[in-house]
């Protein structure tokens, strides 16, 4: 039977190109293949962010060490931080700030919204040391106007933290043009590499204010200070070891940012948009309707559909079945009346046009409504 066709948001299908780079006999960590493949691997995630000051950090762990990586160099025990509330990810980002100590105050919308900057700046007026955004809330499908809030940081000198977990390599994003000083990300989303590596990319007000830290890094693994040398070592195409580097993943990740970077981003941003509008338009054929309340909050990495009249989760057993995995509800408030696409990475047209015939197969569709308005929607 032929494999069914991972959509969730994350991880996602991986090309055959880069699996098989996966599958190679794992190299030193310090052999000159590998240290030419890594620098190259740092370099082009420049390109990636749009981050061409950022000092990249990839290091092994899933997105929330990405998360814990920014938040342990940046806070102090009692900095001040303000986190942009749009769902789950964004309480995750609360509790590892005050993990490490910071008094955090959320700045919350109802699901499906994202707050205003009125509210925004009268959290920041309080004075912060960090704003941290999720750019794409992988519970709602909601995408935060990082833009905005990033101007509106800077303004009260706050650095800015975005989670880019579902959002770097999909969603269009400019790290330096926008002025973030931090954005993470981990592997299996829009980067379309199997799990297991956090990426760090920090600009120099982020580097200066980890250099400027009074108390050490809580955290060994995820100290900067200790990572630091190393990427840069990687980048002069010089050996270093802090801790070995989780070298298959890396030369999966090398062969997948080549991929990205000879499509280019802007050309793979316009493609996610493209197809997730299609995607979109097909659903909204099937009469479903999204969680996030208008057009410019909806992600183009995932769509979030809530369940139409009648219907319940075992709509995904039988989607399941038709050969597509999609996933649930992850927003306790209404986990149950939900779910959720992820089209993120080297999809194209005809697997969205699988998901949605699938979709119409668990629905009892017979029309073919919801692909033919993708395909005309494509079309365009
Ligand atoms: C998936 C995700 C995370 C967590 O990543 P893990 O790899 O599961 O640890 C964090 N933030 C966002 C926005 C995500 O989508």
């Amino acid at each position: 039977m032929q494999k069914s066709l991972l959509m969730i948001p994350g991880p996602v299908e991986v090309d055959p190109d880069v699996l098989e780079v996966m599958g190679r006999p794992t190299d030193g960590h310090t052999s000159s293949a590998f240290i030419e493949t890594f620098g190259a691997c740092l370099e082009g995630l420049r390109d990636v962010f749009a981050a061409p000051d950022g000092m990249p950090f990839v290091i092994a762990g899933s997105g929330t060490f990405a998360m814990e990586l920014a938040v342990a160099n940046l806070i102090e025990p009692g900095d001040r931080a303000v986190v942009v509330e749009t769902g789950y990810f964004s309480w995750r980002m609360a509790d590892v700030l005050t993990r490490h100590g910071a008094q955090v105050e959320q700045v919350g919308a109802e699901v499906g919204h994202a707050p205003s900057l009125e509210d925004v700046e009268a959290a920041l007026k309080k004075g912060a040391k960090v704003l941290t955004v999720t750019h794409v809330d992988t519970s709602t499908g909601v995408c935060a106007p990082v833009k905005d809030y990033a101007a509106l940081a800077r303004r009260y000198n706050a650095l800015v933290v975005v989670d880019g977990v579902c959002a770097v390599a999909g969603q269009e994003f400019r790290q330096t043009e926008w002025d973030v000083d931090v954005c993470l990300t981990g592997s299996q989303k829009a980067l379309a590499v199997p799990p297991g590596l956090a990426l760090v990319m920090a600009r120099p007000r982020a580097i200066e204010a980890f250099k400027a830290r009074k108390t050490p890094v809580a955290s060994y693994y995820a100290d900067w200070g200790l990572w630091l040398p190393i990427m840069q070592a990687y980048m002069d195409r010089k050996p270093a070891y802090f801790a070995t580097p989780a070298v298959n993943l890396v030369a999966a990740l090398a062969e997948s940012v080549k991929q990205i970077n000879a499509e280019g981003m802007e050309a793979r941003w316009a493609r996610h948009r493209r197809l997730s509008n299609a995607f979109k338009a097909g659903a909204a054929a099937l009469g479903l309707d999204q969680i996030p309340v208008t057009e410019d909050l909806r992600a183009v990495t995932l769509t979030t559909l809530y369940f139409p009249e009648g219907v319940d989760g075992s709509l995904l057993k039988r989607i399941s079945a038709a050969g597509v995995s999609l996933a649930g509800g992850l927003y306790p408030t209404i986990k149950t009346r939900y779910f959720r696409v992820g089209h993120m990475g080297v999809n194209g047209i005809g697997e969205l046009l699988r998901t949605l015939s699938a979709i119409e197969q668990g629905l009892g569709v017979q029309s073919g409504a919801g692909v033919a308005a993708a395909q005309q929607e494509w079309l365009k």
